[in-house]
């Protein structure tokens, strides 16, 4: 087994009454370890063995015939970053400076959330909502299909909220706003805050994401010259 599956940062149930213990159980344990079995079976026996998984995810996409690494690849990894978007710690609070730069690039903190929200509600089927940089250092409100995730087009990201049904029918059935209500309550500021301060950028273009990163993180080539 190449990948191993992240702990998650929190008790099943420390999320409640956001997200149910049984959600977080099911969502982690079914879904989420089921695309880490996937990926780990795909990759034997091919160049992508030796890759890290970013570079998986980033080689694979430009690659049709390669679509269930992909698939398999990415879902792993933005379920990483999805526990990772969350916290027990209801008293998460943006900083001074977060705040600026959101403000900045949204107008208000009102007009961030709002956005933020209209696109969760937007998204047609399946996918995930990211608050990502580019390249230039402007934020942006990212919604992505299925298993699509923004270091496939150069972006970094600080922040995600998966809206796969399976996300949320187990708690609030087809309620989605409902859903995006909870998980807005237990977002990660600090999360977010971090990886907008530590993503470092070398000279070849380079993205390393922070250590902590539930530990899997290598860091990822995004082709920024
Ligand atoms: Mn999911």
């Amino acid at each position: 087994m190449k990948f191993k599956m992240p702990e998650l940062p929190y008790a099943v149930d420390a999320l409640e009454p956001s997200l149910s213990a049984e959600t977080v159980t099911t969502h982690y344990e079914k879904h989420h370890r089921k695309y880490l079995d996937n990926i780990n079976k795909l990759i034997v026996g091919t160049a992508y063995e030796d890759m890290s998984l970013e570079e998986i995810i980033t080689e694979s996409f430009q690659r049709e015939v390669d679509e269930g690494i992909f698939n398999n690849a990415a879902q792993f990894w933005n379920h990483n970053f999805y526990w990772m978007s969350l916290t027990p710690t209801r008293k998460s609070k943006l900083s001074t400076a977060l705040t600026k730069e959101l403000e900045d690039g949204f107008g208000s903190i009102r007009a961030f959330a709002d956005e933020f929200k209209t696109q969760v509600k937007k998204l047609f089927g399946s996918g995930y909502v990211w608050l990502v940089k580019d390249e230039d250092g402007a934020l942006e409100i990212l919604s992505l299909k299925d298993a699509e995730c923004p270091l496939v087009h150069h972006k970094i990201p600080l922040l995600c909220c998966d809206v796969w049904e399976h996300a949320y029918y187990l708690d609030v059935k087809n309620e989605r706003e409902r859903y995006f209500e909870n998980y807005w309550s237990i977002v990660n500021w600090k999360f977010v805050e971090k990886n907008n301060k530590e993503n470092l950028y070398n000279p070849e273009g380079r993205v390393i994401l922070h250590e902590d990163f539930m530990g899997i993180s290598r860091g990822v080539n995004l082709g920024f010259s």
